[in-house]
């Protein structure tokens, strides 16, 4: 197998100039993190001992390489991008020092602006919304629980700032737009 035709086999199909955002890789690398980024040496290390990697369809190693080439659509869609658990271990074992788990972190806020989010987290953005919490407290019982422990109760959210950090970061407008798919 020749070298041309093995990367199209691993990639599944072939990308033109039209696929790639000139300004990717730049915008990346001016966010907190993301510089490290341009020191990668595509060794494979961290893909190498990566937690999740027989669940990802882009490894560590091919999803920064991807970064670089500025194949922004295809990185966004990949679910590596949320599958990661941001264990941290490829930054730890990675020669150069590129911080993956930043990247990441990165790579989930464009996501998000871009409407594009797991299904799963839409329930508990919706009671971080509501309630502040990611997974609703039942009240009495806790209060009862921490009562019998002499731990005082627990003090309640300031869901009007939560709510306004959530309107900041543009996933109020998300939420609209799934509450809007649902009602269809
Ligand atoms: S271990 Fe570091 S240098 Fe090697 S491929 Fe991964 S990110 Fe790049
Ligand atoms: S931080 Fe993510 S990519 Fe890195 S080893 Fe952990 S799960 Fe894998």
């Amino acid at each position: 197998m020749n070298e041309s035709f093995r990367i199209r086999a691993e990639m599944k199909e072939l990308y033109t100039l039209d696929d790639i955002d000139l300004n990717f890789r730049r915008m990346l690398s001016e966010k907190v993190g993301g510089e490290s980024l341009l020191n990668c040496i595509q060794c494979g290390i961290c893909s190498s001992g990566c937690t999740v990697s027989e669940y990802v369809d882009m490894q560590p190693h091919r999803m920064i390489a991807s970064c670089l080439l500025g194949l922004k659509n295809l990185v966004l869609k990949s679910n590596a991008v949320w599958i990661c658990s941001l264990c941290n271990k490829c930054t730890e074992r990675c020669p150069k020092h590129v911080e993956y788990s930043f990247l990441l972190a990165i790579l989930r806020n464009l996501s998000v602006e871009q409407g594009i989010i797991p299904e799963g987290y839409i329930p508990i953005l919706r009671n971080i919304n509501n309630t502040g919490f990611a997974i609703p407290l039942s009240g009495a019982s806790v209060d009862r629980r921490r009562e019998k422990m002499g731990i005082p109760a627990m003090p309640s959210p300031n869901t009007e700032q939560i709510k306004k950090l959530i309107q900041l970061t543009g996933i109020d407008n998300l939420l609209e737009t799934e509450e809007k798919k649902e009602d269809e």
